[in-house]
């Protein structure tokens, strides 16, 4: 069983074509060629053509029994009609979490602005997840990235799970600290590279992801994620090989942890799942 709990269906190099529905069926080709049972797909914090809004995605995906989406939130753009609506795809479950992308918008994550956000995500304890580290666009401004910003978000929203996407790269140490002091916040291994890994940046980053492993960072607060189609899901699963970790922390970074944080019913009795699962019974849309 594996969950992708951070891909994209959004265009990088071309904001003008629509992006749906070919994205969406590239994914879904994507996910069968590499035995992906469930992904999670994370909206832009700019809408245009090449990058669908939320409500695009949800119309896209709400019949869908393996694809959840997450609604990116922009800084500059939310207003109170935004949370309205995020509001109603919470309560009906096509949406499963938030994502917040400092670094490409000028923000720290700990902006007041941002309380009504978070006391979103705890009103449905939905994850919020954080864009850290490394821009994709040169235009990106890092300090808002770093991860260490997120230990005063996850102080004051002690209610609220957070997910530092990308291990912080390149602050690796800085996000290992902020999830080894915070009992609320995990982090997810997405977006680490562009295409394949090369080699020797391979096992770099494998080296990287052992130490976090061994001084400290416990395999339940891990998330497997590619950022397809930034990376491809081949070479993401090939690291995950090379990582050789033990099963039983394998089954949680692949899957378990995904499950329970954004209340993905697998079907697997042996998940201690909790009663969070029947909120949502399973099927969405229900
Ligand atoms: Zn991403």
């Amino acid at each position: 069983m594996i969950i992708d709990c951070h891909t994209h269906i959004n265009y990088y190099d071309d904001d003008n074509s629509p992006a749906l529905p070919t994205t969406l069926e590239a994914l879904q080709r994507e996910m069968r060629r590499n035995r992906i049972d469930m992904a999670l797909v994370l909206t832009s914090y700019k809408v245009n053509p090449g990058r669908p809004s939320i409500r695009d995605v949800v119309l896209a995906t709400r019949d869908l029994k393996d694809i959840y989406a997450v609604a990116g939130v922009s800084y500059a753009k939310c207003r109170r009609e935004t949370l309205v609506e995020l509001r109603e795809y919470l309560q009906e479950g096509t949406v499963r979490g938030l994502k917040l992308y400092p670094g490409y918008e000028p923000f720290f994550p700990n902006d007041p602005a941002l309380r009504p956000v978070y006391e979103m995500a705890a009103e449905f304890d939905v994850p919020v997840m954080i864009h850290s580290g490394d821009t994709f666009d040169a235009r990106g401004r890092v300090k808002y990235a770093h991860p260490i910003h997120i230990d005063d978000v996850a102080v004051d929203f002690p209610e609220v799970k957070i997910v530092i996407c990308h291990i912080g790269n390149p602050w690796i140490r800085d996000c290992m600290e902020v999830v080894y002091k915070n009992s609320n916040v995990y982090t997810d291994i997405s977006g680490l590279t562009l295409g394949n890994f090369t080699d020797r940046f391979e096992s770099y980053m494998c080296k990287q992801l052992q130490d976090m492993l061994l001084y400290g960072v416990e395999p339940d607060k891990v998330l497997y994620g590619s950022d397809w189609p930034i990376a491809t899901m081949e070479s993401y699963l090939q690291f995950i090989a090379d990582l050789r970790i033990p099963e039983k922390d394998r089954n949680k970074i692949m899957y378990q942890n995904a499950a329970r944080l954004f209340k993905l019913s697998i079907g697997n009795s042996s998940l201690d799942t909790g009663p969070v699962f029947k909120w949502f019974g399973g099927a969405k849309g229900e």
